[in-house]
């Protein structure tokens, strides 16, 4: 059926291979490896789970976690919990997640508390905003991050496994060796005043890796979260292509519905189109316009790019997406599937969308 989404299992395992060969060149920085992208898909998810260079399998939604739970801790790999919890779900947090992250000491006292009812001990690394401002607690508030490292020690069913913080998600920042470094003296500071050692500094994302190759990951960094990287070969710092990997782990087919030569403008006033956006339309003159039927509902129209170059996306709603294919050497008809590479959005999109089937090769 289509449209459908064709896995290419063996490039995301020569992916896998490749940013981890990166990321234990450090010597001491573990692999975790981020799976939300996908939507946690079952045969990635297999795949990753009995890769030996992985440590951890995250991602940041508990119903993503529960489908590999089983199989990542068969496998000795500790799950993890991106985003911060929710107080509705702190049970399912402690029975699910090996380790969880956390900037909320409200949130830190319910997971104590499920913890010790469910009879585990539950690891929750401290989030630190170095500038980013998503979550975290901000840098400079020292007194905020050593009050609530105190008040974590003090519970029972709670061990601080490190402290972490993510970069180039919503402020756009760029890890540097400045400031992870900043990271890495608010552990030291953590771990004299209490005594105590933090087992992970977590150094960011897939924007973090380029860090490596250039020598400037600082040495206290012990930990790497990759997503992007590993499922499109993306360095997301600055948009290069990591060494051995390759972006085309994932195709996405459509079928074409109808294929009609009409203007490229549209006749009469022109209002909002079916998302209250004022369009733009570029006169062509008359094309040759495929209907493909897939839409917004299942991908994102700016994060997918045509397999045939002569091809170019004209726009869609919410269940159609229209294609100039005048200038293909290709003579396409109706019944045709044409082929896209995905972006992040793309790939996001489509791997959750329940009316986009997935196959694998
Ligand atoms: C999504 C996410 C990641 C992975 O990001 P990529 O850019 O895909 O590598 C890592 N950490 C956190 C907290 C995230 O939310």
């Amino acid at each position: 059926m289509y449209p459908r989404l064709v896995v290419d299992l063996k490039k995301l395992k020569e992916n896998l291979d490749a940013v981890a060969a990166i990321t234990k060149e450090q010597g001491h920085c573990s692999l975790m490896i981020v799976t939300k992208g996908l939507c946690a898909d079952k045969e990635m998810a297999k795949m990753v789970a009995n890769h030996p260079a992985v440590d951890f399998m995250a991602d940041s939604r508990v119903a993503n976690i529960k489908t590999y739970a089983q199989e990542a801790r068969k496998n000795g790999k500790m799950t993890t919990l991106l985003r911060i919890p929710m107080h509705a779900e702190v049970e399912d947090v402690v029975k699910y997640v090996d380790l969880s992250f956390n900037s909320e000491l409200s949130t830190i006292g319910l997971l104590n508390e499920a913890a010790g009812r469910a009879g585990v001990v539950h690891r929750i690394l401290l989030m630190i905003d170095l500038g980013d401002l998503r979550e975290g607690i901000f840098y400079k508030n020292e007194e905020l991050i050593l009050h609530t490292v105190e008040e974590i020690l003090a519970m029972d069913h709670i061990q601080l496994y490190g402290i972490g913080v993510n970069l180039t998600c919503y402020g756009a920042i760029i890890p540097k060796k400045d400031n992870l470094s900043n990271l890495v003296a608010i552990g030291r500071k953590i771990e004299d005043k209490f005594g105590i050692k933090l087992s992970m500094i977590s150094g960011g994302n897939s924007s973090s890796i380029y860090l490596i190759g250039k020598g400037e990951l600082p040495e206290g960094i012990n930990n790497l979260r990759l997503g992007e990287s590993f499922l499109l070969g993306n360095d997301t710092a600055y948009g290069a292509k990591l060494p051995g990997t390759v972006s085309d782990t994932l195709t996405l087919e459509a079928q074409i519905v109808e294929l009609k030569e009409k203007p490229s403008l549209p006749i009469g006033e022109v209002g909002v189109d079916a998302f209250g956006q004022k369009p733009y339309y570029e006169d062509r003159g008359i094309i040759k316009r495929a209907i493909i039927a897939i839409g917004k509902q299942d991908t994102d129209i700016d994060s997918m790019e045509p397999l045939d170059e002569k091809i170019d996306i004209l726009g869609g709603s919410s269940d159609h997406i229209i294609l100039d294919v005048t200038k293909s050497e290709v003579d396409y008809q109706v019944g045709d599937v044409v082929r896209f590479v995905l972006g992040y959005g793309g790939m996001l999109k489509t791997a959750t969308s329940p009316y986009v089937e997935k196959v694998y090769k």
